[in-house]
């Protein structure tokens, strides 16, 4: 084998219980997301920020916000009750390393009380190079980094401002350091052998075109699939205040260019934008069963 085909297959080892990184399991292991983590250091200006990170979940959802402890207790409940449930992940609602203490504090209490299940978070990357040490800890082998552009010109259009050590930036200057930190992290991941999964929100007219360079850019930094998520713009989503009247990509937009990217790397192309507290295998959502109100009066009968 060459040195490719046995990195390949090693990847292939790791993802191959985890649903949303690998066609064939996503039809036979479930994950689940917790919502913990309601604030956020970006504005992208497809967000409405009433509802959920529009860059990992789906959009015009509201999750129920929960406590670590709250989410732990969950995860107990819900990995006795669906056999198949691998993987947890924090996704939001807001950006998960905007409120480190409380993402990190879920995840350690799942990973004292239930080592086996896999643990895995999503993040806009802007504060990811300060964490990938507590990542790497924590055996979090699965991130997410949204990566919209790899030219601050493109993201000043999709970025109006960040919140960076205690600082508000606007402008090129804002989607300049953005860029920096996301291949930062994108870097610091690579070297701790964690694995990273992109997700880009295709925007026509936007960014449409320069995701075929984004694409390039994270795959010779390492990255392991390319997740291109089609804007959802609608109007019951509320109003997309920076991005008003933007369409989102038609099917064929999307899956062209999908194809164009498709490279040596694969593509996902089963992501289902799951809510910020999605349940159960990837094409159902059984988070209303498991409402705050249902869950806290449940016991966990998780084995462990
Ligand atoms: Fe909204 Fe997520 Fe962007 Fe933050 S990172 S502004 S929560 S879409
Ligand atoms: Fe998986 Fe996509 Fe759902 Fe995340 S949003 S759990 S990557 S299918």
């Amino acid at each position: 084998k060459t040195p490719q085909e046995v990195k390949d297959q090693k990847i292939l080892d790791r993802i191959s219980k985890h649903p949303c990184y690998s066609e064939e399991a996503h039809h036979h292991y479930a994950r689940m997301h917790v919502a913990v983590a309601p604030a956020c250091n970006i504005q992208c200006n497809y967000c409405n920020r009433k509802y959920d990170c529009a860059n990992e979940s789906r959009p015009g959802v509201v999750s129920e916000l929960l406590t670590p402890e709250e989410a732990a207790h969950k995860v107990l409940v819900i990995a006795g009750k669906i056999p198949q449930m691998t993987v947890l992940g924090i996704a939001g609602p807001g950006d998960p390393l905007a409120n480190p203490e409380k993402t990190f504090r879920t995840f350690e209490l799942i990973a004292q009380k239930a080592p086996d299940i896999k643990l895995c978070l999503s993040t806009n990357g802007l504060m990811l190079p300060d964490y990938v040490d507590r990542i790497k800890q924590l055996n979090i082998d699965h991130v997410t980094i949204t990566i919209n552009m790899v030219d601050p010109k493109v993201g000043e259009k999709i970025y109006p401002w960040i919140r960076y050590n205690r600082k508000r930036y606007k402008g090129l200057e804002a989607a300049q350091i953005l860029h920096e930190r996301q291949m930062e992290g994108l870097q610091a991941l690579q070297e701790a052998d964690i694995l990273c999964k992109v997700n880009s929100v295709m925007i026509p007219g936007i960014n449409d075109e320069h995701l075929v360079e984004v694409d390039e850019v994270i795959r010779s930094k390492g990255a392991f699939l390319h997740n291109i998520m089609p804007l959802i713009s609608a109007p019951e989503h509320g109003t997309y205040f920076g991005l008003t009247g933007q369409r989102g990509p038609t099917p064929k937009e999307l899956k062209a260019l999908q194809d164009k990217c498709s490279g040596n790397m694969k593509m996902m192309r089963h992501c289902r934008q799951c809510r910020a507290d999605a349940v159960g295998l990837l094409g159902e959502d059984r988070s209303q069963e498991f409402t705050k109100e249902k869950f806290m009066e449940m016991a966990p009968e998780y084995d462990f």
